[in-house]
């Protein structure tokens, strides 16, 4: 898209979000769009940038290592979510690289990142991932599973636990999924609840969202990925 699509997109979602808080009776300022700029070129993050985005989501880390470093000298305030599964080797990039990891999902990888973090002197906030459909090919944890990891990736692992993530089935109704994950997160106290994607980031409002992650409604369509 061209940069002033960009901005138009981004000023209708924004306009959107601040609907769906009046609807769900939440302050404007109580859900952050992460933009979504996976398989886009650097120059829509920045068009993006221009038009006063400041938090962008990437699944793809080696993707983000290219994408962003170049960017943050000019935007240091800008900041990077890492929201795709994460290898446990990609760990020390990803704690390079993120100011948020969305996806934190098993203890191998827990314990990867908080070695990352000691090793790097950073430590991005982190979200536990929860694989709210219980889909075999999607990562997660398992719902039965949630309550044991949240805490062991706190308490033993030591990790900044800030939220919790989910991407629900896109053959169901989202909503039952978005109110476990903003019940889940309020169990154990966290704020951060993201949840909601171009298609349904409305009705994650309405649940409790406080981060909505929108790609293809703000950059425009992505090339179907790979296999
Ligand atoms: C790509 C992606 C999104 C954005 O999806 P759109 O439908 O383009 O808004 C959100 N969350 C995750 C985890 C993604 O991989």
């Amino acid at each position: 898209m061209s940069d002033t699509a960009i901005a138009a997109a981004l000023a209708a979602i924004r306009a959107r979000i601040a609907e769906a808080c009046a609807r769900a009776n939440r302050p404007a300022g109580s859900v952050t769009l992460v933009a979504v700029s996976k398989t886009h070129p650097q120059q829509a993050v920045l068009d993006a940038l221009a038009a006063g985005q400041q938090v962008f989501g990437e699944n793809r880390v080696q993707e983000a290592a290219e994408k962003f470093p170049p960017l943050r000298a000019a935007h240091p305030t800008m900041r990077l979510h890492i929201i795709g599964g994460l290898q446990t080797n990609k760990a020390r990039d990803a704690v390079r690289v993120a100011d948020v990891i969305e996806t934190i999902d098993r203890p191998k990888l827990a314990a990867a990142i908080a070695e990352a973090m000691a090793k790097e002197g950073r430590r991005p906030d982190c979200l536990v991932q929860v694989n709210t459909g219980e889909e075999p090919q999607k990562s997660g944890v398992a719902r039965a599973d949630a309550d044991a990891f949240i805490r062991a990736a706190r308490e033993e692992h030591g990790l900044p636990v800030t939220g919790l993530m989910c991407i629900p089935p896109v053959d169901e109704d989202p909503r039952p999924h978005f109110a476990y994950l903003a019940n889940l997160a309020a169990k154990h106290g966290l704020r951060e609840v993201s949840m909601g994607m171009s298609a349904d980031f409305e009705a994650a409002i309405a649940e409790g969202a406080t981060l909505v992650r929108v790609g293809s409604a703000i950059f425009g369509a992505r090339p179907p990925a790979p296999g």
